[in-house]
């Protein structure tokens, strides 16, 4: 997949979260501060101008660009959390003007290492990670037992939507559900979501 195809993902990406705002505040003004969607929403509006005027050249300039924006334009925990595994992504993709469906299993997966390094969350923490790591772990084990892109992303997308629905009977240990301890329990995690989210999009935007 070239720059113009993961455009397509983020575009869509974009489009999911938009349409998941409400759902996205709703889940965050349980467990949060009630504003992970709009958080979202600004920072992908952002995404999609500062790659609609200039067009990257390279999938690591897209998803470098990418995280500068959401870093600086989000906010709170996710814009940090959302920011460095894009500019991670950016890193891992090196200078190869296209991805092949392993590199875009190790570019996630740059992503996820860096969501990581920069917030500590392991797994049953209730995090965008719970979702976020089974999605990477099945890519690849997808990929490892022969299955082409497009299956493989809808095992992602299956991984990472069983981690985003088990987030709700978790207690919070880290951002700020944590400050509710057992409160938190009960209520799906808006990180998992929106990550879901961002799985979706590579499902259904990227070509198999
Ligand atoms: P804030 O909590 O600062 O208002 P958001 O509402 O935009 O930020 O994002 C909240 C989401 O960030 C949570 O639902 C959770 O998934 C994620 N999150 C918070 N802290 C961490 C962390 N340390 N590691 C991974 N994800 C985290
Ligand atoms: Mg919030
Ligand atoms: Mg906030």
């Amino acid at each position: 997949m070239d720059t113009a195809a993961l455009t397509a993902w983020l575009q869509e990406f974009a489009r999911e979260i938009s349409a998941g705002k409400d759902l996205l505040t709703r889940l965050d003004s349980a467990i949060g501060d009630a504003d992970h969607g709009v958080n979202m929403d600004r920072g992908m509006t952002a995404v999609l101008a500062a790659t609609r005027d200039e067009t990257p050249a390279t999938p690591a300039e897209l998803l470098k660009r990418t995280g500068m924006t959401l870093v600086s334009r989000v906010g709170g925990a996710s814009g940090p959390l959302y920011g460095t595994a894009f500019l991670r992504m950016a890193t891992a993709a090196g200078d190869a003007g296209s991805l092949d469906a392993r590199g875009f299993a190790k570019v996630l997966r740059a992503g996820l290492d860096g969501v990581v390094a920069r917030g500590k969350a392991e797994a049953g923490d209730k995090t965008m990670y719970d979702a976020l790591a089974p999605a990477v772990d099945a890519l690849d084990a997808a990929l490892d037992a022969g299955q082409g892109l497009d299956e493989a992303l809808r095992a992602a997308v299956r991984a990472a939507e069983e981690g985003r629905d088990a987030t709700t009977a978790m207690i919070a240990r880290k951002g700020r559900a944590s400050y509710l301890g057992e409160r938190s329990a009960g209520h799906q995690d808006p990180g998992a979501t929106s990550v879901t989210m961002l799985m979706t999009a590579a499902a259904t935007a990227l070509p198999g």
